[in-house]
């Protein structure tokens, strides 16, 4: 299934309540849903299902409230808040209990003494290392191969050599790393780069007296670092090509209020354009 809207009318198509909206919604973005759920935790597929089931009755809840206060500008500003949106719904459900004993969880102080110095392309690899991912999907999530950030990877090999050989993309300690890229995303300050200006750097468009302030300060500003790396993460899409069937589209709209027949046709066209 694919849609045929475009993402400015699917938020507003969604928190009107129409339908095809939030099929549109639905196929678009739940197989981004399901994949960082795959890399963030350490469930089945169906238990993967029943917290984006879970996400999805929380963003549509009292007239689509959470929703709301997503970005409605970009779609990519959406996506990293969505990636977010699911982990914080992610963290009730793991337990530290079910995160690898061995190598052991970094924790807030490892993890800056793994980062400091670095260069920020070889940060951005360990990062997204201790996130889960392979080197193989490292290369495609930066475009470049993980391997030129050879300091970073020996450091890192001095402690997580296993993590760092893996081929699978899951992290190992789900409930320790949503709760650091929550403290990332708390920690934020008044030199922080806006997630709006991050984009604009990622797609070559800010000029050099934007670029380089924002690059030192995130060199040194694991918030920036882990808004960075999400931005990353959302920008790869490898789920494009992961259509969402629409038997299972059907089953997620079950739990999501949808207006049915006339009574909202009029917004429905102006939305449409009908
Ligand atoms: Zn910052």
């Amino acid at each position: 299934m694919s849609s045929v809207l475009t993402f400015h009318k699917i938020l507003p198509g969604c928190e009107a309540g129409n339908i095809e909206a939030w099929k549109a919604f639905l196929a678009d973005y739940t197989p981004m849903a399901l994949h960082c759920l795959g890399v963030y935790s350490p469930w089945t597929p169906e238990e993967r299902w029943d917290c984006w089931r879970a996400a999805l009755r929380s963003l549509s809840a009292n007239e689509c409230g959470k929703l709301k206060e997503f970005s409605h500008q970009s779609e990519r500003e959406f996506l990293v808040e969505l990636r977010a949106f699911l982990q914080d719904s992610a963290a009730p459900r793991l337990e530290h209990a079910h995160d690898a004993a061995e190598p052991p969880a970094p924790t807030l102080q490892t993890l800056d003494e793994l980062l400091v110095g670095l260069p920020l392309v070889h940060q951005e690899v360990v990062f997204l290392t201790l996130a889960g991912y392979s080197q193989a999907t490292l290369e495609k999530i930066l475009r470049i191969t993980p391997a030129v950030a050879g300091d970073g990877l020996t450091r890192l090999r001095a402690g997580y050599a296993r993590v760092v050989e893996r081929n699978e993309d899951r992290c190992l300690w789900p409930s320790v790393w949503i709760g650091i890229c929550q403290a990332a995303r708390a920690g934020q300050t008044k030199d922080c780069t806006p997630l709006r200006q991050l984009i604009r750097i990622l797609d070559g468009q800010a000029s050099w007296y934007e670029k380089t302030p924002a690059d030192e300060h995130r060199a040194k500003c694991r918030h920036c670092l882990e808004r960075w790396t999400s931005l990353l993460e959302v920008s790869m899409r490898p789920w494009t090509r992961l259509r969402t069937t629409s038997d299972n589209i059907e089953g997620l709209l079950v739990d999501i209020p949808v207006k049915t027949g006339q009574g909202n046709r009029s917004l429905v066209n102006r939305l449409f354009g009908r």
